[in-house]
């Protein structure tokens, strides 16, 4: 993944950490048989990568896909 831009104000988005209180990293749970996330290459927990737009504050969470 590089250098993720925000749809609305096409500026590059930085790299920031989403969580929750104590909980660690989020991730995304894959367990289902022949999902389309298994189908894109995902494990049971594939870890989140997260970014934030610096002009609108949106964010975004990319899981990391093994190519
Ligand atoms: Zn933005």
């Amino acid at each position: 993944m590089t250098d993720p831009r925000c749809p609305a104000c096409a500026v590059e988005m930085e790299p920031t950490t989403v969580t929750t209180d104590g909980a660690g990293t989020l991730y995304v749970k894959t367990e289902r048989d022949g999902g389309i996330l298994q189908r894109l290459g995902l494990g049971d927990y594939e870890p989140l990568e997260s970014f934030c737009c610096p002009e609108c504050g949106l964010v975004r969470q990319y899981a990391e896909l093994d190519d």
